[in-house]
């Protein structure tokens, strides 16, 4: 699966991430509540696999090790 977006857990009421959806073509943040799945990729690794608003799946990763360009990278 194509990398779509990259990390950005917040801590105000829960952990947000910040995800780029390529569908929707937009950066939104999505709470905890829209994860499907975590795959722990390597040590300090996370991918999270979620669905944004409208539904499509976004694979986010996460973690201390994670240095990836992309859209959602600020
Ligand atoms: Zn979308």
């Amino acid at each position: 699966m194509e990398v779509h977006a990259v990390l950005s857990p917040r801590r105000k009421g829960g952990p947000v991430f910040l995800a780029y959806c390529d569908e929707c073509d937009r950066q939104m943040l999505l709470p905890a509540s829209h994860i499907r799945t975590l795959h722990n990729l390597a040590p300090g690794v996370i991918a999270v696999e979620m669905t944004c608003y409208e539904g499509h799946v976004i694979l986010v990763l996460s973690g201390s090790d994670v240095d990836i360009p992309g859209p959602a990278a600020v």
